[in-house]
């Protein structure tokens, strides 16, 4: 019953440009084909702990100075985010960051630079990705910088897919999109996770929508864990309701 979980970061410290404590000690577990929430305020860490898992902490001038992180049963906090990758865990920036130059079918190639298995397995997963993003299959020849949003984190999504992983840590997909897509878009995490068993490490500040799709929440507070427990206890604890559920 007690499988061992995919991802366990265990009470890490992390500092920017050697002065700046952010996290102060945070520990996470997230089990195999989970889906865990790390919620919060704006600035209160989420973004930091997922970069510690993917090793993209390095290009903000940021180091885990304590603690330790072990995916899929090996400790990872010097691989880097390359050979993360290749491991299986990949994470999905904040702001989505497709390449808007491209179209979106360039956009999904990219996410297969990892891979050495060749053209057919990349193209079949193209079509797998296809099938659980209809409308980026519609928008394949457009550019990316000239799609929508949603359209747009959907590309980010997807290109992560192609690098087949066994975790993505996704960043705010919700921000500055309709609540509607925001919606369409956790209903294929959801799926993903069901029949691809791809786990999810999601930072969201919509904790509302977080907590109906992920089955376990952390909420950080200036850098510091201060509640956790299964989605559907955060979501009808009363501190919870008032402080991130914008309901008193
Ligand atoms: P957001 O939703 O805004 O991304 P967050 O919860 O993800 O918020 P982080 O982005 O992890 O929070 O930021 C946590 C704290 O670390 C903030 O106080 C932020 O100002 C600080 N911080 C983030 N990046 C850096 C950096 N490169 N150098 C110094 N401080 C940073």
């Amino acid at each position: 019953e007690a499988a061992a979980p995919i991802l366990s970061v265990n009470n890490i410290e992390v500092i920017y440009d050697h002065v700046i404590l952010v996290l102060k000690g945070v520990s996470l577990t997230v089990p195999k084909r989970g889906i865990v929430a790390i919620l919060g305020a704006n600035g209160a860490g989420k973004t930091t702990t997922l970069k510690a898992v993917s090793n993209l902490l390095r290009a903000e001038r940021g180091e885990v100075t304590k603690g330790s992180i072990e995916f899929d049963g090996n400790r990872i906090e010097k691989l880097s985010p390359n050979e993360l990758v290749r491991r299986g865990c990949i994470q999905v920036l904040e702001g989505r960051h497709c390449f808007g130059h491209l179209t979106i079918e360039e956009n999904l190639l990219t996410g297969a630079f990892t891979r050495r298995d060749g053209n057919a397995a990349i193209k079949e997963d193209m079509e797998k990705v296809y099938a659980y993003f209809p409308r980026l299959r519609e928008r394949k020849n457009s550019m990316a910088g000239y799609t929508s949003g949603g359209e747009q984190q959907m590309c980010a999504i997807g290109r992560a897919l192609m690098s087949r992983p066994k975790m993505i840590l996704l960043d705010e997909p919700s921000m500055g999109l309709a609540p509607q897509i925001v919606e369409e878009i956790f209903e294929i995490v959801k799926d993903l996770n069901a029949k691809e068993g791809v786990s999810f490490l999601l930072a969201e500040q919509n904790t509302n929508m977080a907590l109906r799709y992920a089955t376990y929440g952390y909420i950080l507070e200036t850098g510091r864990v201060v509640m956790d427990g299964d989605a559907k206890m955060l979501r009808e604890n009363e501190d919870v309701k008032e402080f991130y559920l914008g309901v008193s």
